[in-house]
């Protein structure tokens, strides 16, 4: 975050970081890291780069950066008024603009993104999603710009946490919270088991997940919210979950994701949890 946006950190923030530095570089000496991606040993010099003690040089290319993407819904293009992506999201969502003011995406959910995206999501995937949240962070530019009070992450409804053992979500909300230097806020629940959206057809979906997410506690999270999930298909979840934020009194919502699915993908595929 930038000067203006973004409190500077505490002292305990500056010593925490400082010994996870330390304790990185001693474990690497002692266990040279390997990538998390492709298992390539990794170079025990990385110059203060927390990335390249977890990732090659080769995947951290594969996993961002597929080319320029619109700013608000997140698809393929330069963006702007006339962005075909945000006429099609606003169409199936019946909604005259995007409920969200911006849309940060690694990238595409294909290839590589894609398949990382389906291991952090299983169980013992927390380290992934970690990884994957420090590579979304380093869009300072676009995160410096929203300048959040708080990040919210898409809840789980808690049957579908207690087969999957883990939220991605959640840990993506939580390590982007930690990079960004603001609080994590859990301040959504989900009020009904639903069927998982990819299941479903692209129409069925804003109608699968309305009214399916509520406030949780009784403080506002925030003013200018950072919204979390793992992949944005149809928007329709993010669309329900910032309605409830809106709802609640929050000014402005933002939403991060890692991934950009177009709604006709089979985003499913691959991904045997439900
Ligand atoms: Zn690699
Ligand atoms: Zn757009």
């Amino acid at each position: 975050m930038d000067s203006q946006g973004a409190p500077p950190p505490s002292v305990w923030a500056i010593c925490r970081n400082w010994a996870e530095a330390l304790a990185a570089d001693a474990g690497q000496l002692l266990f040279p890291a390997a990538c998390i991606i492709c298992g390539v040993e990794l170079p025990s010099s990385h110059g203060g780069d927390r990335l390249a003690t977890r990732l090659c040089p080769g995947c951290r290319l594969d996993l961002c950066g597929d080319g320029a993407r619109c700013d608000r819904c997140g698809e393929r293009g330069p963006g702007g008024e006339n962005c075909p992506g945000c006429r099609q999201l606003t169409r199936r969502l019946r909604v005259d603009e995007p409920p969200w003011r911006r849309l940060v995406v690694l990238g595409g959910y294909t290839d590589r993104l894609r398949d990382a995206v389906l291991r952090a999501k299983r169980p013992a995937g927390e380290d992934l999603a970690e990884v994957l949240a420090m590579l979304l962070a380093e869009r300072h530019e676009a995160f410096a710009a929203m300048a959040c009070d708080a990040v919210v992450p898409i809840p789980m409804h808690w049957r579908r946490r207690l087969v999957r053992g883990t939220n991605a979500a959640g840990v993506l909300a939580g390590q982007l919270a930690r990079l960004l230097r603001v609080p994590r806020k859990n301040a959504l629940s989900r009020k009904r088991f639903t069927p998982p959206q990819r299941s479903l057809p692209a129409a069925s979906r804003p109608g699968n997940v309305a009214g399916s997410f509520c406030r949780r506690g009784r403080r506002l999270p925030g003013h200018r919210v950072l919204l979390v999930d793992d992949v944005v298909t149809t928007g329709a979840t993010l669309a329900a979950a910032s309605r409830v934020l809106v709802e609640s009194g929050v000014s402005v919502v933002y939403a991060a994701a890692i991934a950009r699915a177009e709604s006709s993908d089979d985003c499913g595929q691959g991904d045997r949890f439900p």
